[in-house]
């Protein structure tokens, strides 16, 4: 999966240069100027798994790995999420795709049918085998996430993995399920209650490490709050102005928490 990086190709390119998950920035009195480097002004890095992954502005764009966090003065690196707001959306969205495409890559350095190497693909984002030709895309996981309102309260809650926030419900859609399925198989197993009237709201791409959250607006129609105790810890109901701590702007369950806050505040 090596590439070799020369010529135009290096020249003017947007590089997305990742260590242990951490993105390579450059940074300027506490001013993160841009999330990529310019090929023409980029120092002795030698990046491993280079992998094209589309154009930005007009300008080739690659993932790669460092194998240190030693580099030069001016540079450093930072979580993607410590990123959003403080580079442009486009920019963040587009280094989400090169931190998803990273992963991908490192979890399928080998076939998963037979053991061998794979290569990059030459035509298209993928990865192929060299001795069974077996051709592995990108693992895209499709999650829904719900806002269900009961009259002027939202159901929001905490989980066991990010217990500091509380969270409209999220889940992984299994195979053979619908949006619909999964949203009233989730609610079920975690809060115990059903719901009616499942509206579309939005989408958004969530590449830790590789879903797509697919955000829904439901209404309450029965149950009482029975919580699961393994992945809800607590759970309940809340009005506009009683929110506890939500999560980050960034997460489009922040945008279902907003679009309620907004409906149901009294003016
Ligand atoms: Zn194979």
């Amino acid at each position: 999966m090596e590439f070799k990086v020369s010529g135009d190709a290096c020249k003017d390119a947007y590089w997305f240069l990742f260590c242990n998950d951490e993105l390579l920035v450059a940074e300027n009195a506490g001013f993160i100027n841009t999330p990529w480097i310019c090929g023409s002004k980029m120092p002795n890095f030698t990046p491993a798994g280079v992998q094209y992954i589309g154009s930005l502005d007009g300008h080739q764009c690659y993932v790669a790995k460092l194998g240190s966090k030693n580099v030069p003065a001016g540079f450093t690196f930072k979580e993607l999420r410590q990123l959003y707001g403080q580079v442009a959306d486009e920019y963040f969205w587009f280094a989400a795709r090169a931190f998803h495409i990273m992963h991908w890559l490192r979890n399928n350095e080998f076939c998963g049918r037979c053991g061998s190497g794979m290569q990059a693909s030459a035509e298209e984002l993928a990865v192929e085998c060299a001795h069974c030709r077996q051709i592995v895309y990108p693992r895209i996981s499709p999650a829904v996430i719900v806002a269900v309102i009961r009259e002027d309260k939202i159901l929001l809650a905490r989980s066991a993995r990010f217990p500091a926030v509380y969270s409209v419900i999220a889940g992984f859609v299994e195979p053979g399920e619908t949006f619909e399925d999964c949203i009233n198989r989730e609610l079920q197993e975690e809060v115990g209650i059903t719901v009616t009237n499942i509206k579309y709201f939005g989408n958004q791409p969530w590449p830790f490490p590789d879903s797509l959250m697919v955000a829904f607006t439901a209404q309450y129609a029965q149950g009482n709050i029975t919580i699961d105790n393994k992945e809800i810890i607590e759970a309940g109901w809340f009005s506009a102005r009683e929110l506890p701590s939500i999560p980050p702007k960034v997460s489009i369950a922040r945008q279902l928490i907003d679009w309620f806050a907004k409906l149901k505040k009294p003016q």
